[in-house]
């Protein structure tokens, strides 16, 4: 260590870089050098954001719509909020109880820094999306991961979560759709979740809804929105994955007064409100009707679709149908223990390393997302780039052995 980095808190030290942002930027690296590579690592729609929204972001910038808003979110914007949180989840919260934050990520952050005291434990359902832990800790708290693997298509039994409740359980967090499973909790795992922390009584579920759109199961299902939890639930949501709107950086949360007061508190001490036109151009998308979220949402189907298909015929992966979202997460556990001659494969790194230096595929280790058996690939991608990716790897697997 430097003797510069000494100055760093314990907390950052601790801290573990995200491995999804890592992995992008070493394809991005790679693809500087020369190298045609094909990243299916970063987490984000390869379409376009909506027209129609840009030009309302546009209408915003043109009449001045550029200064700071509240910090919880323009009253218009938490208002588009409330009536889509009625509509489409049952859920009923007063713009009080909404906070608009610069991305889903900054509403978990928020979250975790209200409600975590030093020693607090979060249950957290992995495979998990790599960032939950890392805030957790940096908030103070201790992640308690439950793990589920591919035979129980990643989902964590119930009972697990009642059994890990302890006197010290503030919170217990997931996503669904999952990010990086693609896993879908049904509408009576949640109710059993929902059980089990409504018999707790007094613990805060932390909902990601963030791909609420991407999902291929039919109807989504709010875990917030059964009666026994709805004021023991925070649901967090976004404009990054549905709309295509990774770089305006807009989630939010809603959730019971205490929190969103909390959660404002903090968030007027570090960043303030969110970006002013992306807010204005985020009602109406809100306000507008589905028509291109689901028709990207009927464009990842097909995707994942075709996955499924070129990935089965690479040997030794082992993967399942995942329910929405649009990343695949094969158990590659088959190929450590093999080298090519060139280099070795121990481990889901060391298979991901492998797949960025050999094949020229961007992929992200599943152990960044508490599953050291998989990686996760985005087939948020051209068919193309899919079909070319996919035969990398089978070619470069085959030298294996
Ligand atoms: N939750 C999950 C599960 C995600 O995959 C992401 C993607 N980045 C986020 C939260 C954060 O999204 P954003 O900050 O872009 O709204
Ligand atoms: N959530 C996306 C992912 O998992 C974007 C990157 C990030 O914010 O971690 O890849």
């Amino acid at each position: 260590m430097s003797k510069g980095e000494s100055l760093l808190s314990a907390r950052v030290q601790a801290m573990e870089e995200s491995a999804t942002i890592r992995m992008a930027q070493k394809s991005r690296d790679l693809a500087a050098k020369g190298v045609h590579v094909i990243s299916l690592s970063l987490g984000e729609p390869d379409f376009d954001t909506p027209e129609f929204i840009k030009q309302a972001a546009w209408e915003a910038l043109k009449k001045g719509n550029t200064k700071y808003t509240p910090v919880p979110g323009t009253l218009d914007l938490r208002k588009a909020i409330c009536e889509k949180f009625r509509t489409e989840n049952d859920l009923h919260f007063t713009p009080a109880q909404i906070v608009v934050s610069n991305g889903a990520k900054q509403s978990i952050a928020n979250i975790c820094m209200s409600m975590l005291n030093e020693g607090d434990e979060a249950i957290v359902l992995a495979p998990y999306w790599v960032s939950y832990v890392e805030i957790i800790k940096f908030a103070g708290g201790v992640p308690v991961i439950l793990n589920a693997g591919i035979e129980k298509d990643f989902k964590v039994h119930p009972h697990e979560i009642a059994e890990a409740i302890t006197p010290k359980t503030k919170m217990l967090i997931f996503s669904s759709p999952c990010n990086p499973t693609g896993s879908v909790y049904t509408f009576d795992e949640l109710k059993a979740i929902a059980d089990i922390v409504a018999a707790h009584g007094n613990m805060l579920i932390v909902a990601d809804e963030i791909y609420e759109y991407i999902n291929f199961t039919g109807k989504h299902a709010s875990i917030g929105a059964f009666d026994h939890v709805r004021h023991l639930t925070a649901t967090v949501n976004g404009f990054s994955k549905g709309f295509s709107m990774t770089g305006w950086r807009l989630g939010y949360m809603g959730g019971p007064d205490w929190l969103a007061d909390a959660c404002n508190k903090v968030q007027g001490q570090f960043t303030s409100g969110a970006a002013s036109f992306s807010q204005e151009a985020a009602a109406v998308a809100l306000r507008a009707p589905r028509d291109e979220a689901f028709a990207m949402r009927d464009a990842f189907l097909r995707r994942r679709n075709l996955m499924i298909d070129l990935l089965s015929d690479v040997p030794g992966l082992k993967i399942n149908k995942p329910q929405g979202a649009f990343y695949i997460f094969p158990d590659v556990s088959a190929y450590f223990g093999t080298s090519n001659g060139n280099v070795q494969i121990h481990n889901a790194d060391d298979f991901a390393e492998a797949m960025l230096t050999e094949a020229h595929v961007g992929t992200v280790s599943g152990s960044a997302f508490g599953a050291d058996q998989c990686v996760r690939l985005s087939y948020a991608a051209s068919d193309e780039d899919l079909k070319e990716a996919v035969r990398r790897i089978r070619q470069t697997l085959l030298n294996f052995k």
